[in-house]
């Protein structure tokens, strides 16, 4: 018997677009639209998202489509309209290739200069697959995993996927890697992220995880491995033809000591509510290996208490620890997904206090900002002044953590360096040694 298609991995993308049944239902128009973003921000879909995920008959509203499929706010208007006329006159993805270029470079692909800050070197040579921010903990980009199954273009790593050679930072030496963790024993924990290190094959993460428990690396205590594929594409834990050995490898990791935290990002309820992901999750588990939960709260998508509350109760339910409610970062479409930080804040509030404290294990909405993870605790008024109060979770200097600190009230501030400091002070108290306030590096 031939296996049902959907139950095999094919990628949908911009040139097979036309290809998925449900959009010959759309308009014309929107159809042209959805290219013509397309063109600018990757686009990426399968079928289990298209088939089981999105509601069709909730177009464009439903939050699975707005998440996975180009919509036309992301770009601005005159923009939009610029790539939709080319397309009309029949120009090629060559000829839109120089003005998707320049529209992307406006939409800050690399915020805060992420190329340069925090690339470790080894004996004077930078490594610009590897971050290292904070101490104990280094992000490594594997060049394998540095797409997505759904490009939903929220995440700061977008540009990494669209394929604009001077702006990617992975790299292919699993050596490196190696070398560097094997003379910094100072480092117990490695996060694996992208893109989508599960997107590679097990094989191929098996070379970069396995080297890790032998000898030589008695200090890394915590695996870490960033993914949506829990979210976007389950099958990878249960049906796919190297689930097992990714399962195998987990296994492996936990019978080593180690913790194994597969930190899924889930943006909607829905995400959760398959059998197959149900599934999913029940097999990661029985591997000892713990699943971790974060998402950015974006517009359209999950701007409500009742999303998130939602999301939290059904995580623990399966045995899933709420961890980060992120800000959405300036950069892609961030006028589209941006929520302003009183607002996002509100909304984690009124969600927080709907929860059991087994799910109050999440903290947000966090800022993953250059000085490092500032959450907004809420606001106070002190002298007839409103402020925000904020807080280090994590900070390039270990002493600024858990100290609360005031910023003026603005309601349409949605990221750090909106901010000004309150009590006419100049700056904040982290600005003094550590000067660059501007936006955010690394996103877990
Ligand atoms: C968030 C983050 C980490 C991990 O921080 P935890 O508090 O351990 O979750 C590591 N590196 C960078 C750059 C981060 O942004
Ligand atoms: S890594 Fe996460 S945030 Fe980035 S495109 Fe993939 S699913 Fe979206």
């Amino acid at each position: 018997m031939r296996p049902e298609s959907s139950t095999r991995y094919t990628p949908y993308t911009l040139s097979s677009m036309d290809r998925i049944p449900q959009i010959a239902g759309l308009s014309e128009r929107r159809r042209l639209a959805m290219k013509a973003v397309a063109h600018v921000l990757p686009f990426r879909s399968n079928r289990y998202v298209t088939d089981e995920l999105i509601d069709w008959d909730n177009i464009p509203d439903d939050p699975i489509f707005q998440l996975t499929f180009p919509q036309p706010g992301m770009l601005e208007p005159e923009e939009l309209a610029r790539i939709m006329a080319m397309l009309r006159e029949g120009a090629s993805s060559r000829q839109i290739r120089p003005v998707a270029n320049e529209i992307r470079r406006k939409l800050n692909p690399h915020p805060a200069g992420q190329l340069e800050h925090n690339v470790p070197r080894l004996d004077g040579v930078p490594l610009p697959g590897l971050q290292h921010k904070y101490r104990e903990t280094v992000l490594f980009f594997p060049s394998r995993g540095q797409t997505c199954h759904a490009y939903c273009t929220y995440c700061f790593r977008w540009a990494q996927f669209v394929g604009m050679e001077d702006m990617k930072f992975a790299q292919r030496e699993t050596e490196t890697l190696h070398a560097y963790l094997r003379r910094h024993d100072e480092v117990s924990d490695v996060l694996l992220t992208g893109g989508d290190p599960m997107i590679m094959r097990a094989g191929h993460l098996r070379a970069y995880v396995e080297p890790l428990l032998q000898k030589g690396f008695e200090h890394i205590r915590h695996i870490r491995i960033g993914t949506k594929a829990l979210a976007f594409w389950p099958r990878k834990f249960v049906s796919d033809p190297d689930s097992g050995t990714l399962l195998r490898l987990f296994e492996e990791v936990v019978a080593s000591g180690r913790h194994l935290a597969l930190m899924a990002h889930f943006t909607h309820p829905r995400e959760l509510e398959t059998p197959i992901v149900r599934q999913a999750i029940e097999r990661i588990r029985s591997t000892g290996a713990v699943i971790r939960t974060q998402a950015p709260l974006i517009r359209h998508i999950n701007d409500s208490a009742t999303a998130w509350a939602d999301m939290w109760k059904k995580q623990v339910a399966l045995g899933c620890i709420p961890y980060y409610m992120f800000v959405e970062r300036d950069t892609g479409p961030r006028d589209y997904f941006g929520v302003p930080l009183i607002e996002a804040h509100d909304i984690f509030r009124r969600a927080f206090r709907r929860v059991s404290g087994l799910a109050r294990t999440v903290r947000g909405p966090s800022m993953s900002a250059t000085p490092g993870k500032v959450v907004v605790l809420g606001t106070q008024e002190i002298h007839g002044e409103r402020l925000f109060v904020l807080s280090f979770l994590r900070a390039r200097k270990r002493e600024w953590v858990g100290k609360p600190f005031f910023a003026k009230f603005d309601p349409r501030a949605r990221w750090l360096d909106e901010l000004q400091p309150a009590f006419r002070a100049k700056r904040f108290f982290f600005e003094n040694d550590n000067p660059p306030r501007k936006k955010q590096v690394g996103w877990e």
